[in-house]
C-alpha cells in the first residue's frame, strides 16, 4: 500500500509542484492534503506553463485520479475558474474527485481574513487572503460546512446560519462592515453546486481501494515545514499541517501505507511573507538572485509578491527534513546559482553569542545570525545536463556538503523549470 509524499523542507516555494508532476508518472493517484487555494505550484511541461493553486499537480496527465482530500480547504469558486482556466489552455479535462468531508471556503472567510490583515496594519501576518485562518477556524469550531452538505439545501442553510452567527458579530462590531446573509451565501453558492455534485464521493474509501490494488497514491504537500502551526515559525505560520504526517489524516489513509517522503528544497533560500528568515539577503545581492530564481523571478505564484532570498539555510532545511521524516530530498533550481562567484550555506546560528545547530523557538530565532562556509561557484549553466556525473566539480561538492548537512540524501536535482530539466541520483552512488 505505498503512499509517497511530496513535502515542503523549508518556507514553502520550493518547487514541490515541479517535482510532483514530475513523479506523478508513475502514480495512479496525487492528492492534496491540506491548505486551500492559498498557495501556487508552477509546473512547466509541454502543455505550457501553468499556477495551480487548489487543484493536484496530477492535471495534467492522463489516467492520473486527482484527488482533494478531507483536510483540504475547497473554494468552489475558486476552483472551477481554475478548471476552467485549464481548459481554456487546452489540458484535456482531468479526472478530479473532492470528498465530501472536505469543507468548504465561504467568501465571509475570505472577507474576514482580509479584514483582519487590514485591521492588523503594521503587524499583519502577509497572509495570502484566501480565508484560511477563518476557515480552519470556524473547521475546529464546529460551525464549517462540508462539501457533502451543499446537496441538502435546509441541512445548507442550517450550516450557513450557524457559520454566519458569530462571524456577523465580528463583521459588524470589530470591522464596521454589514452583516452576511444565508441567503447571500446560497446565492453565491448555488450556481456551482450540480457542477460540483458528480466529483464528490467518499474519497477514503476511494483510497482504500486503489492502494488494495497496489497503485501508488502520491500526496501532495502545499507550502512548507517551517509554516506548520505545531512545528513552524508560529505565529508566522500557517492553518493547517504542512507535514507528511498529516497526509495521513488529511486523506484518511493508515500511517503504516506510507513508505517514502520526498522533501523539495531549493538549492538556496526564498520566503514569501513574513516572520524571521536568518539567511536574508537585501539590497542588490537580494534583487540579483530574485530576478534569477525559479522560472520568471522570484514572485509568488498566487500573490505575485516579492519573495525574499537569501543563501541556503541547512538548520532550517535539516529541521525541515526531519519533521517531513524524509526518506529523500529534491533540489531544485541548482541552475539559478550559476552566476554566483562564491556562494555561502548557512550551517549554524549565533543566537546571544552562542552557535547552535538546533533550529530555536521563533522569539530566538528573530535574533539570531547565520554562520556561513562559502563555497566557490561554478559558473556555469547547468541548466542542460541530466547526469550527475557531467555537474562541475563545484557543484557537486556544494551539493554533497547540503547533502551531509541535512542529514538526508538528495536523489533528484532540478536544474530548470522544466519537467524533464531533472537530475535522478542514486543515494550512495559513487560520483563518476
Ligand atoms: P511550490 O509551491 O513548492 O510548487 O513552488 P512554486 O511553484 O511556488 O515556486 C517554485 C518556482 O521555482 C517556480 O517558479 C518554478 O517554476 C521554479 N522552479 C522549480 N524548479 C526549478 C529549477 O530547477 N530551476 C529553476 N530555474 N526554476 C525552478
Amino acid at each position: 500500500m505505498p503512499v509517497t509524499a511530496v513535502v515542503g523542507a523549508a518556507w514553502g516555494d520550493e518547487g514541490k509542484g515541479k517535482i510532483a508532476d514530475a513523479l506523478a508518472a508513475g502514480a495512479g493517484v496525487v492528492a492534496r492534503f491540506q491548505g486551500g487555494r492559498n498557495a501556487g505550484h508552477t509546473i512547466v511541461n509541454d502543455l505550457g506553463r501553468f499556477a495551480l493553486h487548489l487543484l493536484p499537480s496530477g492535471v495534467f496527465r492522463p489516467g492520473v485520479t486527482n484527488l482533494l482530500g478531507p483536510g483540504v480547504a475547497v473554494d468552489p469558486a475558486a476552483l472551477l475558474e481554475e478548471l476552467d482556466g485549464l481548459t481554456a489552455a487546452g489540458v484535456p479535462a482531468p479526472d478530479l474527485v473532492i470528498s465530501d468531508r472536505a469543507q468548504v471556503v465561504l467568501p465571509t472567510h475570505v472577507l474576514a481574513d482580509r479584514c483582519e490583515e487590514e485591521r492588523l496594519g503594521a503587524r499583519a501576518f502577509g497572509s495570502t487572503r484566501a480565508g484560511m485562518a477563518p476557515f480552519y477556524a470556524d473547521k475546529c469550531l464546529k460551525v464549517g460546512v462540508r462539501v457533502g452538505d451543499l446537496f441538502d439545501p435546509a441541512w445548507l442553510r442550517e450550516r450557513l446560519g450557524r457559520s454566519l452567527a458569530s462571524r456577523n458579530v465580528l463583521f459588524r462590531h470589530l470591522y464596521g462592515r454589514e452583516e452576511v446573509t444565508v441567503d447571500g451565501l446560497c446565492d453565491h453558492l448555488s450556481p456551482m453546486i450540480e457542477r460540483l455534485r458528480p466529483m464528490v464521493r467518499d474519497t477514503g474509501a476511494l483510497l482504500r481501494r486503489r492502494l488494495a490494488a497496489a497503485e501508488r497514491v502520491l500526496a501532495e504537500g502545499q507550502l512548507g515545514a517551517l509554516r506548520d502551526p505545531d512545528h513552524g515559525i508560529y505565529p508566522y505560520s500557517t492553518s493547517s499541517s504542512t507535514l507528511a504526517g498529516f497526509a495521513c489524516v488529511g486523506l484518511g489513509v493508515p500511517p503504516r501505507s506510507m513508505d517514502e517522503v520526498v522533501a523539495v528544497a531549493k538549492a538556496y533560500s526564498s520566503c514569501v511573507g513574513a516572520g524571521p528568515f536568518v539567511t536574508e539577503w537585501r539590497g542588490e545581492a537580494a534583487q540579483e538572485l530574485r530576478r534569477r530564481g525559479g522560472d520568471r523571478g522570484e514572485y509568488g505564484a498566487t500573490t505575485g509578491r516579492a519573495r525574499r532570498v537569501g543563501p541556503f539555510d541547512a538548520v532550517a532545511t535539516r529541521y525541515g527534513c526531519r519533521l517531513q521524516g524524509a526518506t529523500s530530498a529534491a533540489l531544485t533550481n541548482l541552475d539559478v546559482l550559476g552566476y554566483l562567484d562564491e556562494i555561502p550555506l548557512c550551517t549554524a546560528y549565533r543566537i546571544g553569542g552562542r552557535e547552535t545547530t538546533d533550529f530555536p523557538c521563533t522569539r530566538d530565532l528573530e535574533r539570531a545570525e547565520p554562520v556561513y562556509q562559502t563555497f566557490p561557484g561554478w559558473r556555469a549553466d547547468v541548466s542542460g545536463i541530466r547526469r550527475w556525473q557531467e555537474l562541475p566539480d563545484a557543484a557537486r561538492r556544494y551539493v554533497d556538503r547540503l547533502e551531509a548537512l541535512i542529514e538526508t540524501p538528495v536523489s533528484l536535482i532540478s536544474v530548470g523549470p522544466h519537467r524533464r530539466a531533472l537530475i535522478r541520483r542514486q543515494p550512495g552512488a559513487p560520483d563518476a
